[in-house]
């Protein structure tokens, strides 16, 4: 059985470090919880926290969750899809997951080397009579092509779902990323820039549909004597929504903190042949700097990627392969029969390491980390 047990005693950089508020923030919180006696079911924290949470988003409807994956797989329920769903395979199991347990088929596009995001050029081509949605990621907080996918969407009649788990805080010109589909699912899992221990959102546009994934969230449940769907437990409580009332206060802050430490991987990386860090689509988009993915091409540096990783481990430094495998790779997912229909997927999976990346990562440990890098080429 794959168990990971929890050891006190690892040492060195590691990818990724939540950001915590002050604990007095946190405390004070915590009393009014006492004060209360309520811990869940949409508590008073959980109200405070949707109003903060929509006003952020600039949305008018968004329902927190127990966290983000169920956010996306009640929001399919709740739009009641079945059929085809065109998807990226270059994301986190909880996409294709989310797809397959909603009894959808999900149909793998590929992505664009500069932003890794669903090419919108290779959509078209996989649309079919059964096609129901289109649920690209905006991985990494890089937007995908969204005025581009709204067109395909219309043209067509599909729904347009994304996975904005990366993208919290990301902004498209002047607007929000949230704007844009039928649904957005955010993640506010530990690792994610903004979090709420575990929790997440759905921000959803059409009113009956939003209804229905809040009933969804809460076994279906109508009234008192009256259950009419069948639904799950998704609902966040009030220590997670404190979580986030005291986070969210921080986010820009701790934004502008990840993107001076973004910056140094940047200019210390540059202009190695072989190394590549992604570009927005547009030069106005609003990042939120909520991963550090660099890609390594073996054909031009002599080393592989997984040579830089375990280099890396050697030194202490531990980095990810985050996304490797594809998706479409996953043991559970062999019988869709997915072998290589998306060769850049596929080469930028095999490219890239999310580097050690989080607001209080000291300067000098990233300056270090690159000169390491620079030593092996
Ligand atoms: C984290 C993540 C999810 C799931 O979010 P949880 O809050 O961990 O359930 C979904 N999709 C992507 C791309 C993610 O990175």
């Amino acid at each position: 059985m794959y168990v990971k047990k929890y050891s006190d005693d690892r040492k060195g950089v590691f990818v990724t470090k939540p950001s915590l508020p002050p604990l007095e923030e946190y405390v004070e919180y915590l009393k009014r919880i006492w004060e209360k006696s309520t811990l869940t079911n949409m508590g008073p924290l959980h109200e405070e926290f949707r109003e903060k949470l929509s006003e952020f988003l600039d949305v008018d409807i968004c329902v927190p969750s127990c966290n983000g994956h169920m956010a996306l797989e009640l929001a399919l329920q709740a739009l009641n899809l079945k059929g085809e769903i065109i998807t990226t395979p270059y994301t986190f199991a909880s996409t294709t997951h989310a797809i397959v347990r909603n009894g959808c088929t999900p149909v793998f596009c590929d992505v664009r080397e500069s932003d890794c995001t669903m090419d919108p050029e290779k959509i078209e081509s996989l649309i079919t009579d059964k096609t129901v949605a289109i649920l690209p990621v905006h991985v990494y907080g890089m937007p995908c092509n969204v005025e581009e996918i709204e067109k395909i969407a219309k043209k067509h009649g599909l729904k347009v779902i994304y996975d904005a788990a990366h993208a919290f805080g990301v902004k498209i010109g002047e607007k929000n990323i949230s704007s844009y589909g039928d649904v957005s699912m955010f993640s506010f899992h530990a690792t994610k820039s903004f979090n709420t221990i575990e929790g997440g959102c759905a921000v959803i546009k059409d009113y009956n549909v939003a209804v229905r994934f809040y009933q969804l969230i809460n076994f279906g449940i109508m009234g008192e004597e009256n259950v009419a769907f069948v639904g799950a437990n998704a609902k966040m409580n009030e220590f997670e929504a404190a979580m986030g009332l005291c986070n969210l206060v921080h986010f820009e802050e701790n934004r502008l903190k990840r993107k001076a430490v973004y910056e140094i991987y940047e200019r210390e990386l540059a202009g190695i042949d072989g190394i590549r860090m992604l570009k927005p689509y547009r030069r106005d988009v609003e990042r939120n700097y909520s991963y550090c993915p660099v890609f390594y091409d073996e054909e031009v540096l002599g080393v592989s990627r997984d040579t830089v990783y375990k280099k890396m481990a050697e030194h202490n430094i531990f980095t990810r392969k985050y996304f490797y495998p594809l998706t479409s790779e996953f043991d559970c997912y062999k019988s869709l029969g997915y072998n290589g229909e998306t060769p850049v997927a596929r080469r930028l999976s095999r490219q890239v390491l999310t580097m050690p990346f989080y607001a209080d990562l000291e300067k000098e440990t990233v300056v270090e980390i690159c000169n390491l890098l620079k030593e092996m080429f």
